[in-house]
């Protein structure tokens, strides 16, 4: 696996490789999981060469404690990533990815003020503006995106339609542990009692009763709801278990 930290250089390799080698990417914060590598297989079956980014994106964090407490396990992560068979690993820091220091922003005006955008103020510029420079920096013939992250799928692939992007953006399903509770790199943070409470907000969400109830149940159990909607035909949530902020969504 080849290690790069640098975007220039990459960008001089990239131009060099042959316009018919299918390239994917899937772009990461790191403390990756099964979640993770379930995108990064998709990619390696699906294209000749696959292309993941671990980049603790700054600019999509609205508050500095959860960026600070972020799990980070590089040395883990790039001995899962070589054991895949992956073929570059970039680990730009801030600097090569924000030259501007973020004085240019992409931002949507809709989606992205709902649900995850209403509590995090900021957050989908920072996701948007940082997965449009990656896409531009790898030009890959398709991009890996979980469905854990719904909404964030949603907006990356209609920004990649709406900017005329070459790259495909794909959706994969969301990883579970056993007992429901999704991968997320923020699940390492939760204390033991929470970590058993943890899968009945997976199955709270799946249950066919009406909004409101559902947020009585999660609040009994103590889960803290941040939200829960249902829009075009998908139920989404956020909930607080102490500090950690957990979110997941399903088809209804
Ligand atoms: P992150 O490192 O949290 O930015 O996630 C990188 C990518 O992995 C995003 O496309 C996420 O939606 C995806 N991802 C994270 N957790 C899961 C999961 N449990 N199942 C599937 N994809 C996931």
């Amino acid at each position: 696996m080849i290690i790069g930290n640098d975007v220039k250089q990459w960008q001089s390799i990239r131009r060099q490789d042959s316009v018919d080698t299918m390239l994917g990417f899937v772009p990461t914060m790191g403390a990756l999981h099964q979640g993770h590598l379930s995108l990064v297989n998709r990619s390696l079956q699906e294209n000749d060469k696959t292309v993941v980014s671990i980049f603790l994106n700054p600019t999509q964090f609205n508050d500095p404690k959860d960026l600070s407490g972020y799990p980070q396990t590089l040395e883990q992560d790039i001995a899962a990533l070589e054991t895949a068979g992956v073929d570059v690993l970039l680990l730009p820091d801030f600097e090569q990815v924000y030259p501007d220091n973020y004085r240019y922003k992409l931002i949507e005006s809709e989606f992205s003020q709902q649900l995850c955008g209403a509590s995090r103020p900021g957050h989908f510029d920072g996701v948007l503006t940082v997965v449009m420079k990656l896409l531009n920096i790898v030009q890959a013939h398709n991009a890996y995106f979980g469905e854990k992250d719904y909404q964030q799928y949603v907006l990356i692939k209609e920004m990649a339609e709406a900017f005329f992007l070459r790259t495909k953006i794909i959706a994969c399903p969301t990883v579970r542990e056993a007992d429901g509770l999704a991968f997320s790199s923020r699940n390492a943070r939760l204390a033991t009692g929470e970590r058993i409470l943890a899968p009945f907000f997976h199955k709270t969400l799946t249950q066919d009763m009406s909004v409101d109830s559902l947020k009585a149940q999660l609040e009994s159990y103590g889960f803290k709801v941040d939200y829960l909607e249902e829009l075009s035909g998908r139920r989404y949530g956020a909930v607080y278990l102490g500090k950690v902020r957990l979110i997941d969504n399903v088809a209804i």
